[in-house]
């Protein structure tokens, strides 16, 4: 079995979070590609995904899926994660514990699948990778770092609830291919990394 397929099986056994596992009806470990070139990182699985044990189904996930096709992607040729795996109950944000305990699972993700992007939707996600930065300031930039480009964007789920984010997600997400192209001649960030920290709104 592939050795990302063994470690989604191992994921979906985890009781690391007694609350979110006592609550959860299904893991939602991830999916895509192992060799997927673009990794998308969201915030928490929703009410349809904890249904279905698959990230990114509910309303959110097609708003993505259209947001993919704008740049000629189909999600199958990406990856798509979250950083917890267990919806929280009543869709509350992630508490930082349950980002800590879940995050070496992301992180043995992205070692297997060594992306050469990771695209953070949404604050949590963005927070792992950009220490101490205002999404509203840095959507739409990237940053790479032992060549893998991280780029911030809003969570698709942010343009249901306030339509004049959409332009500026969709625009975002148009961005992408010409990142990808130029990811030879982009500069290296001088920071290492950064690890999880607090955000701004
Ligand atoms: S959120 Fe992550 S760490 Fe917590 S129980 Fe679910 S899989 Fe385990």
């Amino acid at each position: 079995m592939p050795a990302l397929s063994e470690l989604c099986q191992e994921i979906a056994l985890c009781q690391k979070c007694e609350v979110l596992a006592k609550n959860r009806t299904r893991v939602v470990p991830g999916e895509g590609p192992e060799d997927a070139d673009i990794m998308f990182i969201g915030e928490a699985p929703g009410w349809h995904e904890d249904q279905q044990g698959r990230p990114f189904v509910g309303p959110a996930g097609l708003f993505l899926e259209q947001l993919l096709s704008s740049i000629n992607l189909k999600r199958s040729q990406v990856y798509i994660a979250n950083v917890i795996k267990c919806r929280p109950v009543g869709n509350r944000d992630p508490l930082p514990s349950e980002i800590g305990a879940c995050r070496p699972w992301l992180e043995r993700q992205i070692e297997l699948i060594h992306p050469r992007m990771i695209v953070t939707l949404g604050r949590y996600s963005m927070a792992m990778f950009f220490s101490g930065k205002s999404i509203s300031k840095i959507h739409g930039t990237a940053q790479k770092r032992d060549n893998v480009i991280y780029y911030a964007m809003y969570h698709p789920a942010a343009a249901l609830h306030q339509q004049s984010l959409r332009q500026v997600i969709q625009k975002d997400m148009l961005k992408i291919p010409s990142l990808l192209a130029q990811a030879g001649s982009l500069k290296e960030a001088e920071q290492p990394p950064q690890q999880l920290s607090m955000f701004e709104d």
